[in-house]
């Protein structure tokens, strides 16, 4: 039975080990029974299914994973937490502890290895300095994924699942609504973590789609024309494309928007994914 959740425990792991926080891997420990029980349930995982865990800590949700799924791999990228978790893990034989950052794993071979290929779901309580890094590295990169159950800064949450018009749409909120459905299933104050962290936090779920609600030629050029559109805000997107590495002239871009109905001062945060990929389509064109 997993025990971690319990605030006693991982206090007295913590001393135990002497173990001392380190801001700069964003290090922010799960201290409530009812948010890990919460994430369990609302992640969808079963017995079948092969977990990546990214950052498991002391191992707190890391025991809450491997008491109802077949095995998960945590990712773990402080030294000074792996000889912890050896002891904290050792009940559990489905559990691999990889002393590695996140950024610099082979995620398709991590599901080859340990779910035939298969795709993997993705539970953590993500490290703050490099959620949208790591979001984005799960999404555009090539491994076999299910869904993403992540511990996010709540306004990171926000952005990741609004629409056009609004003030925290931009770049992710894209990407994300291309390659997910994106829902907030529950909103976490700091008094769940030890040490608290300054922001609150939401636990945002991806369930990948199979194939992305819009066609676009080519994806990767259609993400190029979103990041430079949102690069300058307060610019027109003519200006903002303009200023990108696209190579693009004025007459193009501006073509591009007449032919799709839209006016040439418009901003990138009124289009939708479905405009941006029309656009993108036309301009490669
Ligand atoms: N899962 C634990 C929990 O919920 O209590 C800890 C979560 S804590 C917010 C983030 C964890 O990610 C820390 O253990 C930290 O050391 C680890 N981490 C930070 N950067 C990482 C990286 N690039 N790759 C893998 N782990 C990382």
């Amino acid at each position: 039975m997993a025990y971690l959740g319990k605030p006693a425990y991982t206090i007295a792991v913590l001393q135990k080990y002497n173990f001392n926080f380190r801001k700069q891997y964003g290090q922010n420990f799960l201290i409530d029974e009812g948010v890990l029980e919460d994430i369990i349930d609302k992640s969808g995982i079963t017995e079948d299914d092969c977990v990546l865990e990214i950052g498991p800590g002391i191992g707190t949700l890391t025991q809450y994973l491997a008491e109802k799924s077949r095995h998960v791999v945590a990712v773990e990228i402080d030294k000074a937490l792996i000889p912890i978790l050896a002891d904290t893990l050792s009940d559990y034989d489905n559990v691999t502890v990889i002393n590695d950052d996140i950024l610099k794993v082979d995620i398709t071979k991590l599901a080859e290895e340990y779910n035939s290929g298969r795709p993997i779901k993705v539970v953590a309580n993500l490290p703050y300095y490099i959620t949208t890094p790591i979001v984005m590295e799960l999404l555009e990169g090539d491994a076999p994924i299910k869904s993403i159950t992540v511990m996010v800064q709540k306004e990171v949450a926000d952005r990741m699942q609004c629409g056009p018009g609004t003030k925290d749409y931009g770049a992710l909120s894209l990407a994300v609504g291309y390659y997910a459905d994106a829902k907030v299933i529950l909103n976490v104050p700091p008094s769940c973590f030890m040490p608290q962290p300054k922001v609150g936090s939401s636990v945002i779920k991806l369930d990948i789609y199979d194939k992305p609600p819009v066609d676009t030629t080519d994806p990767k050029y259609m993400f190029k024309v979103i990041r430079a559109g949102f690069n300058m805000r307060r610019k027109t997107l003519v200006n903002a494309l303009l200023g990108g590495s696209l190579g693009l002239t004025k007459e193009k871009i501006e073509a591009a928007l007449d032919k799709m109905g839209l006016s040439p001062t418009i901003r990138g945060e009124a289009l939708t994914l479905a405009q941006f990929a029309e656009l993108a389509d036309i301009l490669r064109g």
